[in-house]
């Protein structure tokens, strides 16, 4: 199943949202996460109110690890959406147009419009105390080679960090990764404006904000976006 309407990149709230919405609409929903331990994975409960309509409404019990579950067994079970686990290398670029992904296994898959939603994994880096690895959040890698390549397709970022007090269960931490810099994206449509077909959503776009706007965001993506009917 390597054909789908909309590819979405990430299952965080963004990229999760986005795809279901989409899937709901009849569309062919490929939703692709670097781990299915991390779908709709937060680490505090979100501040703010879950918007209406919302997986994150439907599945909210007070507590974040509850939510990954509930989360990730409701996109299983949403029908037209494939949810599957891989990192994401490249773009497939076809006349100036995002025609679908390659992944890190050599894998090719085709779709009618690409959504970015990859949150704080560009180029991240974890620095807590001496620690310095890759990773995108606390317990998750993150890969260079997706940057690399839209940098290569000419992508322009801005460096962002965002910090993390400890926890019980962990030090305090902060991720040092990039997001596309303001120019490539239009707020209104949520394309990324150099290649057609090419959305992003979240993090990767937006400064910081709590899980419940990136949730409110995905789902105003996933309820407007319409994928080009391949030629
Ligand atoms: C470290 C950190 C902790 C945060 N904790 C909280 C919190 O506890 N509560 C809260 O309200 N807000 C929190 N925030 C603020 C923000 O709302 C959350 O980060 C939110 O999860 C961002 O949503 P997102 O969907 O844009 O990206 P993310 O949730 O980061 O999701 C991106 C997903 O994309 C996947 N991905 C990345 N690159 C690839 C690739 N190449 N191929 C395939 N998959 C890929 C990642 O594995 C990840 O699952 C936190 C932010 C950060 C940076």
């Amino acid at each position: 199943m390597n054909e789908f309407d909309v590819l979405v990149v990430g299952a965080g709230p963004s990229g999760a949202e986005a795809a279901r919405a989409l899937a709901r609409r009849g569309l062919a929903v490929g939703l692709v996460s670097n781990s299915l331990d991390s779908v709709y994975r937060l680490e505090e409960a979100p501040a703010g109110e879950a918007p209406a309509g919302s997986l994150l409404a439907e599945v909210w019990s007070g507590d974040p690890w509850t939510l990954h579950r509930r989360a990730k067994y409701a996109l299983e079970a949403t029908a037209g959406l494939h949810l599957f686990q891989s990192a994401v290398a490249e773009l497939l670029v076809e006349r100036g147009e995002a025609r679908g992904v390659h992944t890190w296994e050599g894998l090719a898959y085709h779709a009618g419009a690409v959504v970015l939603a990859v949150g704080s994994f560009l180029g991240a880096e974890l620095r807590s105390g001496e620690l310095r690895e890759a990773a995108g959040r606390w317990g998750e890698a993150a890969y260079p080679e997706l940057l690399e390549n839209l940098r290569e397709l000419g992508f322009s970022f801005s460096p962002e960090v965002f910090r993390v007090a400890a926890s019980t269960s962990r030090p305090a931490y902060e991720v040092r990764f990039q997001r596309f810099a303001a120019g490539e994206w239009d707020a209104g449509s949520g394309r990324l404006k150099r290649l057609g077909r090419l959305y992003a959503v979240g993090q990767v776009v937006t400064g910081h904000a709590p899980a419940t706007a990136r949730a409110a965001a995905g789902l105003w993506l996933g309820n407007r976006l319409e994928p080009a009917v391949d030629s």
